[in-house]
C-alpha cells in the first residue's frame, strides 16, 4: 500500500482521462463513475487481515488476498464489461495493483 496520496492522485488522473475521452458517458453518470473509481480503494480492506495492519516495508501483492496475482485476472476481466461503472472500477483496480507492484520493486 504505497502512500494513499499516490492512489488518490492516480484516481484523479484516471477520472480526468475518462472525462477527456468518454465525456458523454462521464457527463451522464459522473457521480457513479467517480464512486466506482474511488471504490477501488476498498481493495485495501484486506490489510485488516494482516498483522500489523500497515507495514510500509511489506509487499501487498504477495501478502494480501485481494492483491494476489490471481485476482488481477478477475479485475482485468471487469474492464471488458459493458457497464461503464464496472469497467472503470476494473481499470481503477488494475491501476491500484500496478502502483502497489511498483512499490514492491522499489
Ligand atoms: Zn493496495
Amino acid at each position: 500500500m504505497p502512500n494513499i496520496a499516490i492512489h488518490v492522485a492516480s484516481n484523479l488522473a484516471l477520472l480526468w482521462i475518462i472525462r477527456r475521452f468518454d465525456r458523454k458517458a462521464f457527463d451522464a453518470d459522473a457521480q457513479g463513475i467517480v464512486l466506482a473509481v474511488f471504490a477501488s480503494h476498498l481493495i485495501d480492506l484486506d490489510h485488516l487481515l494482516a498483522d500489523p495492519i500497515y507495514d510500509p516495508a511489506r509487499c501487498s501483492i504477495t501478502t494480501h488476498p485481494l492483491h494476489h496475482p490471481v485476482m488481477w485476472v478477475l479485475y482485468t476481466g471487469l474492464i471488458f464489461f459493458k457497464n461503464r461503472r464496472v469497467r472503470y472500477f476494473g481499470v481503477a483496480l488494475v491501476l491500484h495493483l500496478v502502483l502497489d507492484a511498483l512499490w514492491c520493486i522499489r
